[in-house]
Parts: C-alpha cells; sequence; structure tokens
C-alpha cells in the first residue's frame, strides 16, 4: 500500500496497491501529461530530492508549509490567489517553449525548402 503521487501536477492520491490508471486533474483538456505518459511518485522519492520550507516572515500566526521546487507550486499559489516564484518560473518555462516550437518549425520549413530547391534542381531525395 501506498500513496501514489501525480508526478505532473503533484496531486496525492488514496492508498492503494497500485495507482490509479491515469491522473483526474491531468486528464482535464487545461491540464497535460509528459512525453512519458502516466507517472506516479511516492513522498519519500519526492523529500529526497525536494524540501519542506517553513516560513514566518508576514504573519505570526500562520505557518505556511512549502514544499521547494515546481512541482504543483504553481498551482498552489493560483488557488491561494499568492503569484510568486513558482508562477513567475512557469512564464519562463512557456516563453521557452515557443522558442522551442518556434525552432521547431523554422527547421521544418528549412527542410522543405531545401526539398523543394533540389526537386527543382533535378536531384533525387
Ligand atoms: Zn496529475
Amino acid at each position: 500500500m501506498f500513496y501514489p503521487i501525480c508526478v505532473t501536477c503533484g496531486v496525492q492520491y488514496p492508498a492503494a496497491e497500485e495507482p490509479p490508471a491515469a491522473c483526474l486533474i491531468c486528464q482535464d483538456e487545461r491540464q497535460y501529461i509528459g512525453w512519458e505518459g502516466q507517472q506516479w511518485t511516492t513522498l519519500a522519492a519526492l523529500q529526497a530530492g525536494h524540501h519542506n520550507i517553513i516560513k514566518n516572515e508576514e504573519n505570526k500566526n500562520k505557518f505556511p508549509l512549502i514544499m521547494g521546487g515546481l512541482l504543483g507550486a504553481a498551482q498552489y499559489e493560483k488557488l491561494a490567489d499568492n503569484p510568486g516564484r513558482a508562477m513567475d518560473g512557469m512564464k519562463v518555462q512557456l516563453w521557452a517553449h515557443i522558442v522551442i516550437i518556434l525552432f521547431i518549425i523554422m527547421g521544418n520549413v528549412g527542410f522543405f525548402a531545401s526539398r523543394r530547391r533540389e526537386k527543382r534542381e533535378g536531384g533525387s531525395l
């Protein structure tokens, strides 16, 4: 028995012998599933690579417990209506993805342009 945690969104599911077939959150059309498909982890595995932070700087009556890293952090900040470093990280990630997509488009345009030029010049592919 273990408590499966979705690697993509960080949601933990009830204890089970086997993880669910899919994450309900990640099946929503607004979410995504990584290239490797649905991945699960455990709290112990997460704790090996992340650390918890307890902050008490602004409000003496609240002790927020924050797990370091971006896993689920942006969703937490969005739900708490408190945009911070994780949501900024998502903006950087978004722009990185846009740049990668532009490079892929440019590569494909270059490939098809060179293929067309070779056909016109009588070359073979
Ligand atoms: Zn998920």
